[in-house]
């Protein structure tokens, strides 16, 4: 497996490639990687034939500077689960790399930004697509894999391909859970003994959230249940409980018989914001 640090001598090395005509799937990350990143590789080395994986903690992404500043790193690691997964090259830029300007870049989501994640983390996603059109634009790969886990931000990367008009295939790759149910998420390291046993808490919300649902059950009257449980349990501020439908993501007030829409959750475990979805009807 190749590393690279800068830029210049990535594209060199990518360049010789496309020349052998080999088809390039990329999985970009911000590394603390766990199985649901290696999902995503997977999945690449599956597809392509060149896996190239970054690893880049995006600082413009976050809106609250101790989540930055707390955010696991495991360099070491992170190389030598890439390795055994088969992933081909790795890139971790600096800080200074991706970003030897002020970023101005400014796009504009329409509704994706205004609900749940667009609405409780202001300018998160602007963070998120300027860096991912970065590294688009860097890697300039075939294929790129992304997590269902952050839903909304594999909807924002698919709005980004449209409006930037790239010709790049995104594939959305199924969430890995815990053997308990909880989503896996680099953050998940910082929570403590205590709090890891409480966390599947999200999980079981979503799974009996669905099952009211598929029983007919008012959205409204769902909403209100899920509430209450959360404002009954004492690990946790439910930030959102939403249903949406998977496209615009913009709430659903009637589910109708077998029509899409999916559940989020977002909700504090003391100070560690956890996020997790299910869809209603595959
Ligand atoms: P991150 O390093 O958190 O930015 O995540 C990098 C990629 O891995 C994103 O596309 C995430 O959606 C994806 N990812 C993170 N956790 C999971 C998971 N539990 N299952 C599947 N994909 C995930």
């Amino acid at each position: 497996m190749l590393v690279f640090n800068t830029i210049k001598k990535l594209k060199v090395y990518l360049n010789t490639l496309r020349v052998e005509k080999k088809s390039i799937g990329f999985v970009p990350t911000m590394g603390a990687l766990h199985d649901g990143h290696i999902s995503l590789v997977q999945q690449s080395v599956q597809d392509n034939d060149v896996t190239i994986c970054s690893i880049f903690v995006n600082p413009i992404q976050f809106n609250n500077k101790k989540d930055l500043e707390k955010y696991p790193r495991a360099m070491v690691k992170d190389k030598k689960m890439l390795e055994d997964s088969g992933c081909d090259i790795v890139f971790n830029p600096s800080e200074n790399e991706m970003y030897p300007e002020p970023i101005e870049a400014k796009y504009n989501f329409g509704s994706l930004e205004t609900v749940m994640e667009g609405q409780f983390r202001p300018g998160h996603f602007n963070g998120v697509a300027v860096v991912v059109k970065r590294l688009f634009d860097i890697v300039e790969p075939d294929v790129a894999y992304f997590g269902q886990k952050d839903y909304q931000q594999l909807a924002v990367i698919k709005k980004l391909i449209e409006i930037e008009n790239l010709h790049i295939k995104i594939v959305g790759c199924p969430i890995v859970r815990e053997f308990d149910g909880l989503a896996m998420s680099s953050r998940n390291t910082r929570l403590n003994e205590k709090e890891r046993k409480e966390a599947s808490f999200i999980y079981n919300m979503l799974k009996e959230a669905k099952e009211q649902l598929l029983c007919n059950t008012p959205v409204k009257d769902v909403k209100n249940y899920i509430q209450d449980r959360f404002d009954s349990n004492s690990w946790f501020q439910l930030e959102y409980f939403e249903v949406a439908e998977p496209n615009r993501l913009e709430p659903v007030q009637v589910i109708k018989e077998q029509e899409k829409a999916r559940l989020f959750i977002a909700a504090y475990l003391g100070d560690i914001r956890l996020i997790d979805n299910l869809e209603i009807y595959s």
